[in-house]
């Protein structure tokens, strides 16, 4: 059963959330307030937080930068609940690091089409712990990466940013924020040297047809897509 943490202030839209989510089976947990939100996730990890943008104390983005700076919670999936519909808002919180983003007001199918979307993402693993998207997939042991029955050859750099963009598939990153999680032994942080890994990395991929998965985000950064691909 998916645990859900919810931080929102207004009491109408946490028991609408809370009716939708115990009706889908999953379980939620609910706090007003930043401060509440970090004192629950120091005792215990959810699966997903659903994270309310305008909150009394601070603004839902600072909690969704604090978490992903952290590592040990930085790979929780967290959708933002917002009133604020504007492109720029939503690119600044996909920059942050929010694997998706719902403007109020939505709906509770809407909701949980959200996270079990989100959640399915998260958990992109298989059993074998092959990471999988499309026609690619990669071994993270064996250090191999196949796109369908063709082995595909990567330098080590190449092969850390695509087990990173496969292992987060759909999410949005920023230059610097890879930079942080594939590179982050590295001194000299140019955010040049993403693009060139980029570079190199759809390179290797193209002959097989799967570099159009590596997207640009224009203003935002890099993701890895499986639109397009095998009917996804
Ligand atoms: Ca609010």
């Amino acid at each position: 059963m998916p645990k859900i943490l919810l931080v929102e202030d207004e009491a109408p839209i946490r028991d609408m959330v809370r009716f939708a989510l115990s009706r889908a089976g999953m379980e939620m947990q609910d706090v007003e307030s930043v401060q509440q939100a970090e004192e629950l996730l120091a005792l215990r990890r959810p699966d997903l937080i659903l994270l309310d943008w305008m909150l009394p104390d601070e603004n839902g983005l600072v909690l969704l930068r604090r978490l992903r700076k952290d590592k040990d919670r930085r790979d929780i999936p967290v959708i933002m609940l917002t009133a604020r519909a504007e492109e720029e808002d939503k690119i600044k919180g996909l920059e942050v690091g929010a694997d998706d983003y719902i403007t109020k007001p939505f709906s509770p199918p809407e909701l949980i089409a959200r996270i079990k979307a989100v959640l399915r993402r998260a958990t992109g693993a298989d059993t074998s712990g092959t990471l999988r998207a499309g026609r690619l997939s990669l071994q993270p042991g064996a250090r191999l990466v196949r796109c369908e029955e063709k082995k595909i050859d990567l330098g080590p750099t190449e092969y850390r940013l695509l087990e990173f963009l496969l292992s987060h598939a759909g999410r949005v990153y920023s230059r610097g924020q890879l930079l942080d999680y594939v590179w982050p032994d590295v001194g000299e942080r140019e955010e040049r040297t993403v693009d060139v890994s980029i570079r190199r990395l759809r390179k290797a991929l193209a002959p097989h047809a799967c570099d159009v998965m590596i997207r640009t985000v224009r203003g935002a950064g890099y993701s890895l897509s499986v639109k397009g691909m095998d009917g996804a």
